[in-house]
């Protein structure tokens, strides 16, 4: 099927020239001279040939990575002037927003609303916001009571070489979030963007060298993750490893990352609670759990993929749920009508119709989707939204994530019954609580084990706000103040005064 949509001519050009690895300020191929297809999601063509980097590639971009964090100018650089590069790179993702907006959509599948409205401005915001920080890191002097005159203080280091392994969810905001505060903190970075989508981290690297920072300061290496991602969590002069993505590949990476104890931070899976009480206010609640699972066609970390509903307003809730879910309109992202794309690969179509399968033969049933859409979208990788009710807590589709436009709907209680159930999974990413009462609202938010809760809204994020996961979500909390205590080490020194 065509895009029925005209891309800018700017994507157009990106899309055809070759793409290569970003080593050292160098476009180079991969050292091997492989390469792979990244598809259009809504078509299953070919979009664009990247270089297929792997572990020799890593070994290389590790080299150039050092280099810039012993030698470069990096290491020189005055806190304001690594600043000032992030606030160019912020200034000059904004001015180039559509055509890279337009990138994601086409290479991710996600709408374009999404990618122009959410993606890009929130990327843009995360680099202007560890732009300041870059002036803000700082130590402490600490009153110790030691016998003698001694000025003890500390200072907030760089880690050093970090390697960063990110998602097709969102491309670019995961490269933003990664980037953001290990260059803030002055870290030289390798970049392994996910195979599915490769693109837009590929042209960041273009802006990043517009924007002047030093050569090996970011390194962007496409490729597999067993084999460019294996290499660069294994890597023996890679100081930390920073994940996002599943729980079971970041298992290996933590395993990975023993070999030299690097540390990590680990962004991962889940399988969030939205939880709906009878008082809530039912024409936000309503959109809200829509919102909560299908935005992003569903494949997002904190997906509301459990909604608990309390049982006398449960038939109502559903029942809207699923009048709202036949009426989203699918297509490809780059149409601006469209308001679900693809899902992004042939793989994850794969595994989220497993689950459906799986979720009927384990006695669920299926109210609304539960099949690929047909027609003109069969070549694509599309998916139907879709609501499962008559669901267990203990049924796989209530217990794995599926990373899909698909909800479990299950009713509750009471709030002592739906904060149990709520802390049922291995995972504890996030949770929603929708109610006018403010003592459920807290009880809950104070009960449930997860990284972050939304009262009555859901998928707000601000770079300012810290992001990461309890239990098997994840391990050292993203954004905010906190992402600099991962970018950072701390050395304390001691002055003999007498
Ligand atoms: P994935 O774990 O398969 O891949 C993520 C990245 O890891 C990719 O770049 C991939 O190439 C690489 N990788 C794969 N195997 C590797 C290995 N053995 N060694 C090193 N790197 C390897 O996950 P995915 O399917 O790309 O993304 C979806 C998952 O990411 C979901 O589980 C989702 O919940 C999670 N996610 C979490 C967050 C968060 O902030 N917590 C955000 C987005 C996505």
């Amino acid at each position: 099927m065509q895009t029925p949509v005209a891309v800018q001519p700017s994507v157009s050009a990106f899309l055809n020239k070759p793409k290569k690895l970003l080593i050292g300020g160098e476009w180079v191929e991969a050292a091997s001279g492989k390469t792979f297809a990244t598809l259009n999601p809504a078509t299953s063509e070919v979009l664009a040939v990247v270089a297929e980097g792997d572990k020799e590639d890593i070994d290389r971009a590790v080299r150039a990575a050092r280099k810039a964090f012993e030698e470069g100018p990096w290491p020189k650089m005055t806190p304001s002037e690594r600043g000032r590069l992030l606030y160019n790179l912020a200034d000059l993702i904004e001015r180039n927003a559509t055509e890279l907006a337009q990138l994601e959509t086409l290479d991710n599948g996600k709408p374009i609303r999404e990618s122009l409205n959410a993606d890009i401005p929130l990327a843009v915001d995360h680099f202007r916001y560890y732009a300041g920080w870059a002036t803000k890191i700082t130590g402490d002097t600490i009153p110790v009571s030691v016998p003698g005159n001694y000025f003890n203080y500390t200072r907030r280091e760089p880690v050093g070489v970090v390697g960063q392994i990110i998602p097709w969810n969102f491309p670019l905001l995961m490269a933003a979030w990664k980037l953001g505060a290990a260059l803030a903190c002055g870290n030289t970075v390798v970049l392994k963007p996910a195979e599915q989508t490769p693109l837009t981290a590929l042209r960041l690297g273009e802006l990043i060298q517009e924007a002047g920072f030093p050569d090996g300061v970011v390194n962007i290496v496409t490729g597999y993750g067993e084999t460019a991602g294996a290499a660069l969590a294994q890597h023996m002069d890679v100081d930390k490893v920073a994940f996002t993505g599943s729980t079971e590949v970041g298992k290996k990476i933590m395993q990975a990352a023993s070999g030299n104890l690097k540390k990590i931070s680990l962004e991962l899976g889940g399988k969030s609670p939205n939880i709906i009480f009878p008082d809530a206010d039912f024409s936000k609640a309503i959109p809200g759990a829509l919102m909560g699972i299908f935005f992003n066609q569903g494949q997002v970390c904190c997906a509301g993929s459990r909604l608990y509903i309390e049982k006398s307003v449960y038939d109502r809730v559903v029942s809207d749920m699923v009048d709202h879910a036949t009426k989203i309109k699918q297509g490809p992202g780059i149409d601006p009508s469209t308001q679900m794309g693809p899902l992004v690969s042939k793989e994850q179509l794969d595994r989220v119709t497993g689950y459906l399968e799986k979720g009927v033969t384990e006695g669920a049933e299926i109210l609304v989707g539960g099949e690929t859409a047909g027609g003109d979208l069969e070549k694509g990788y599309f998916v139907k939204p879709t609501v499962f009710a008559n669901v267990t807590d203990q049924m796989t589709i209530a217990q794995e994530e599926i990373f899909g436009p698909v909800v479990a709907a299950m009713p509750f209680e009471d709030i002592d019954e739906v904060i149990r159930r709520a802390n049922l999974t291995t995972y504890g990413l996030a949770a929603g609580v929708w109610t006018t009462d403010i003592r459920k609202a807290h009880r809950v938010a104070n009960a449930v084990k997860v990284g972050t809760v939304w009262v009555n809204c859901y998928n707000v994020f601000d770079a300012a706000s810290p992001f990461g996961g309890y239990k098997q979500s994840g391990i050292g909390r993203e954004m905010g103040s906190y992402a600099p205590e991962l970018y950072t080490q701390v050395k304390s020194v001691w002055v003999n005064l007498d």
